[in-house]
């Protein structure tokens, strides 16, 4: 992998500059947009390795773009929501966010999450090659393709981290803290709620109830 490249969709000018600064810093290329149409333009142009999205935009709000973003590309995208905003990072997270920080947030951290983020995609696409499969699921980490009873599942990037760690593990009661470490990074400060929304949406996209079992207390295991 090249230099990764970061693109901040944010129409706050001095947030999205003191972003871009400390993002720089690290030495990441910067791509910044002010609109929702502007930010999925660079995306598309551009292919950065994470979107850094605003959920509060001039022409369109944060939620559209994400949904837009998600319909042909699983890069990994951490929204800005605003404080205590709960049931933002739920949406959010239900259209394909990775990841959320609430404003104000300290640069450092947002840093640590732009990091974690690229180091779970680098450390998958160095991952051994060959598919996985549990009952009818089947998961290929070098093509990074899911499929059910032959059918192609579409997942977005975390979906897919949390449904391959949780096929690695298959048998074995996982707590909810034990995802989000594995899964999410052991700097993720967000919920323990992020782990619900992704399991649910894993749920509906496979189409079975029952490969995941909620274990009552302490959090998933995967069938078989
Ligand atoms: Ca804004």
């Amino acid at each position: 992998m090249g230099i990764a490249s970061v693109l901040v969709i944010e129409d706050e000018e001095n947030i999205a500059s003191f972003v871009s600064m400390y993002l720089k810093k690290e030495g990441y290329i910067i791509y910044t947009a002010s609109t929702g149409g502007e930010g999925m333009m660079l995306a598309a142009e551009k292919a950065p390795s994470v979107v850094i999205l605003d959920l509060m935009l001039p022409d369109m709000d944060g939620f559209e773009v994400c949904r837009r973003l998600r319909r042909d590309s699983d890069v990994p995208i951490i929204m800005l929501t605003a404080r205590d905003a709960s049931t933002d990072k739920v949406v959010g997270l239900e259209l394909g966010a990775d990841d959320y920080i609430t404003k104000p947030f300290d640069p450092r951290e947002l840093v640590a999450r732009v990091k974690s983020v690229l180091r779970r995609v680098q450390a998958h696409s160095q991952a051994p090659a060959g598919p996985v499969t549990v009952g009818d699921v089947s998961l290929d980490t070098e093509r990074r393709e899911v499929t059910m009873s032959g059918r192609p599942v579409k997942l977005t990037a975390k979906e897919f981290d949390l449904l391959n760690y949780l096929m690695l593990n298959k048998g074995l009661a996982l707590s909810r803290q034990q995802l989000l470490e594995r899964v999410w990074g052991y700097d993720f400060l967000g919920d323990t709620r992020t782990v619900d929304v992704h399991v649910n949406q894993l749920r509906k996209k496979l189409g079975d109830g029952e490969l995941i079992e909620t274990i009552w207390g302490v959090g998933y295991k995967l069938a078989g």
